[in-house]
């Protein structure tokens, strides 16, 4: 077959070359790598909106479903400038590797608007979220597809797409989206799911390591939900975080940060500029900044070939979606001395809390905070077992060892299911 040419860009090559490597691992066979990579629906859209000065504008949004093998897609929906059909179609990629690593019964599916929501008035985020909603209707569904938030949305947009959703029905579809506020059929322990999963497997890292937390310090890159989560969870194992940044600011001091108080001054500034300007440092050093824990929590492709080299910490927790890229890989690989905790295991707590409350809203059961914890560091400690034994045993990357059962474990579903018709 020739190769769907519509998925482009530096993130779709990532992805690309990713699967590529675990497949020559994994010795699949040409037909089955095209089937199993490239994704099974793309829909681009354009959504109009009356701006509050009175005009219109038009912006672009995508959803990509990757495959629909285990059951329903899942995954989050991103609103940011840059966002394009090949970025959206790799996080889709990556999600079904994620989904099927922790055992959950979804394909993998992402979805985003060309957008900065900082640009615009709540009024206009309501009506661009709702109207972005309204287009996806034909292709998405409690069985079909389920979104959830990722960066640059969160529980407030979820409650107006699935508001959206419910008032096209006719009825309340709580099962269209996940990562809802409790009030509107969300779940306990959604919102801090993804970090504080970061942040107990950076624990479980360290013990592998023989790091005691107390002594341990940690640089973390991005203070959005992932971010500003895991660096508290940290600091409640007694992590000294001592590097910190967001897209206005990065900051360190060796001393350490006092993270609430941080929380605090973002939650009344809206920005971690301002908080301490004696702490300023050039944003592009942060990743190299001296630390036992890396968490890279923002963007994808910040350690890369040009600064993998110059690493100064002994594991990185990927809490963002895509930050290592592969020639950053082959380095870290080569030095041999940092445990890479990577993205599609290290941040899987996220989709797994969402699964949970897919599962809450259509039993219409709900757990307590208690339970949904258990379960979800369950799942988590297996996963990781799975993934360092692999690695061990094979002696290869565990980057190499997550993506290599996610997508085995797909592979498997394929080739029982077999190829219709
Ligand atoms: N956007 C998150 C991720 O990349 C969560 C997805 C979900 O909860 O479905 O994993």
């Amino acid at each position: 077959m020739t190769h769907p040419t519509i998925y482009q860009g530096p993130v779709f090559d990532m992805a690309r070359r990713q699967f590529d490597g675990v497949a020559d691992l994994l010795d699949l066979s040409p037909d089955e790598r095209d089937r199993l990579l490239y994704p099974k629906r793309a829909m681009a859209v354009t959504c109009p909106i009356h701006r509050d000065d009175g005009s219109v504008a038009v912006f672009e949004g995508y959803r990509v479903q990757h495959h629909l093998t285990l059951g329903p897609t899942k995954g989050g929906t991103r609103f940011a400038p840059n966002v394009d059909l090949g970025e959206v179609a790799a996080l889709a990629v990556w999600m079904s590797w994620k989904c099927a690593l922790s055992g959950l019964p979804y394909g993998g599916a992402k979805g985003g608007i060309a957008v900065d929501p900082r640009a615009l008035s709540r009024r206009e985020l309501e009506t661009l979220s709702r109207r972005y909603m309204q287009e996806m209707i034909p292709f998405v569904g409690p069985y079909t597809d389920v979104m959830a938030p990722d960066l640059g949305t969160d529980e407030q947009v979820m409650a107006w797409f699935m508001d959206t959703y419910s008032m096209y029905q006719g009825r309340t579809v709580t099962e269209i989206v996940t990562g809802k506020p409790i009030s509107a059929g969300g779940t306990h322990g959604r919102r801090d799911a993804t970090g504080n999963g970061v942040a107990h497997l950076a624990g479980r890292a360290m013990e592998k390591l023989g790091i005691d937390p107390k002594s341990a310090t940690a640089v973390v890159q991005g203070f959005g939900n992932v971010g500003s989560v895991s660096a508290a969870a940290l600091a409640r194992q007694g992590v000294r975080i001592v590097g910190i940044s967001d897209h206005s600011v990065a900051l360190h001091d060796a001393k350490g940060f006092d993270i609430e108080v941080i929380l605090r001054h973002v939650r009344q500034t809206g920005v971690l500029k301002g908080f301490a300007q004696q702490a300023e440092i050039d944003p592009k050093t942060l990743p190299t900044t001296a630390c036992d824990i890396l968490v890279p929590a923002a963007l994808e492709r910040v350690i890369d070939a040009g600064n993998a080299a110059a690493l100064r910490c002994r594991i990185i927790a990927e809490g963002a979606n895509g930050p290592t890229t592969p020639d950053a890989d082959a380095i870290i690989e080569e030095r041999g001395d940092i445990f890479v905790v990577p993205d599609i295991l290290c941040n899987a707590g996220g989709v797994i809390v969402s699964y949970f409350e897919w599962v809450q809203d259509l039993q219409r059961l709900f757990w307590d905070e208690a339970e949904v914890m258990r379960r979800l560091y369950e799942i988590l400690d297996r996963s990781f077992a799975q993934v360092v034994g692999r690695a061990e045993r094979l002696g290869i990357s565990n980057r190499n060892a997550a993506l290599s059962i996610g997508v085995q474990r797909v592979r498997d579903a394929k080739g029982t299911r077999g190829l219709f018709p």
